[in-house]
């Protein structure tokens, strides 16, 4: 035995959690600059840059609209822009978040529904088929989910999803958060039949927070016309405007726009394909880990169907609702990660692993081995070889 050491936590500090996520020093770099004009020139050309991938990003031929907002702000600008006070909204629950999409819908002045779902499942969609075949009405004029529920780790089929509520015959506005998804796995926003889209830049688009994006389809700017929600900001009317400030309904928020561009710069110059295929990697690899961790009965996945679970973020709870706030603890101030915590209903028993944006081999591995030092380091029972489990499998999945 050597002495012991207080902490190995000096370096740069990783941070594993689900947003922010880490930034690439191409775009901090590109963020630090002098301001531009804002009517004329090389501003109206990277808007003009911006919006067009963004539209590639959304895969769609909708129109996409740019906040100076996070997550939260695109939600309201997603859901103002099509509804109107009175107007049923039905929400998808498979976690957290879909579900505070909803709470904002709710104080906005819809009327909302939950179809119930799980924590530690998908949405699924014989369940919303059959909600909305009962709808003969047609009271519902929304309909939110999360392709991926960040709290949850779940990854819901917006494909299928789209399939059931035509299946169903229904004409419900189908809206999709993809602020945990987009840019990290696949989402074809006109193929799948999504009609607004929304999204935030600090989580798969490795930008900083302050950014939000909406993205409407044919169907989501008819409702557009009659909706009474509307508000000045994030009214897309006033947006479509002629005047570049229109776009941003005001002073556009430069330094992140230039650090979006390079960030898009970087998806496309590494090929989405090889983005998605780079998480998948990443994920599996992490989930491997899990896995063996697991074994020895106190941590678990959360989501308990292995097809259900996301590209994007791990979350593991323990078994017996035990706190892993020591292990958490353990790997900030010891070894230099921080973990992202728990939400929702597994608040307080267990961590959550983001592998998300600008992450690498070493990333993902350092993370892994910091829990697995942790785990051994506080006696907490585990399987033990799942960072080698990892290191297997990214041996066999990127060959020489
Ligand atoms: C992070 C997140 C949000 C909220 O974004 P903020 O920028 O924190 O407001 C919404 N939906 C999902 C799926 C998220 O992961």
């Amino acid at each position: 035995m050597s002495e012991p050491v207080s902490s190995v936590a000096a370096g740069r500090e990783f941070l594993a959690i689900p947003g922010p996520t880490n930034v690439p020093d191409a775009v901090l770099q590109a963020m630090h600059r002098p301001m531009l004009d804002i009517y004329t020139g090389p501003m109206v050309a990277l808007t003009d840059s911006l919006l067009r991938d963004l539209k590639r990003i959304f895969a769609t031929e909708g129109r996409c609209y740019i906040y100076a907002a996070n997550g939260h702000g695109a939600w309201e600008a997603a859901l103002t822009n099509v509804l109107s006070r009175g107007d049923k909204v039905l929400v998808l629950e498979s976690g957290r978040f879909a579900i505070g999409w909803g709470e904002a819908a709710k104080m906005l002045g819809a009327e909302v529904e939950i179809l119930p779902g799980d924590f530690r499942r998908a949405v699924q969609p014989d369940q919303v088929e059959k909600r909305l075949r009962a709808d003969t009405k047609g009271e519902i004029k929304a309909i939110l989910v999360a392709q991926i529920d960040t709290a949850s780790g779940v990854i819901n089929d917006i494909k299928a999803i789209g399939e059931a509520i035509r299946a169903a015959g229904h004409d419900a506005l189908f809206c999709v958060d993809t602020v945990a998804s987009l840019g990290c796995v696949p989402f074809e926003m006109d193929k799948w039949g999504v009609d607004v889209s929304m999204s935030g830049s600090q989580k798969g688009l490795m930008t900083p927070p302050g950014l939000g994006f909406a993205a409407a389809g044919p169907r989501a700017r008819e409702a557009h016309k009659k909706a009474n929600m509307r508000t000045p900001y994030w009214d897309w009317t006033f947006r479509d405007g002629p005047v570049h400030y229109q776009k941003y309904c005001g002073t556009p928020p430069e330094p992140l726009l230039f650090g979006l561009r390079a960030a898009f710069d970087l998806i496309f110059s590494e090929g989405q394909d090889n983005v998605f295929a780079r998480h998948r990697a990443l994920a599996e690899a992490t989930r491997r880990a899990v896995a063996v961790w697991s074994e020895g009965q106190t941590f678990d996945f959360n989501v308990s169907e292995a097809s259900e679970r996301c590209d994007t973020v791990t979350p593991v709870i323990t078994r017996g609702g035990e706190s892993a706030q020591a292990l958490v603890d353990y790997c900030q101030n010891k070894c230099g990660v921080v973990l992202g915590r728990a939400l929702g209903k597994t608040e307080g028993r267990g961590f959550r692993i983001a592998h998300m944006g600008h992450v690498n081999a070493p990333m993902v591995l350092g993370t892994l081995s910091a829990v697995e030092i942790g785990m051994k380091a506080l006696k907490l029972p585990h399987g033990s070889g799942g960072g080698a489990a990892a290191i297997d499998y990214l041996a066999q999945t990127v060959p020489a």
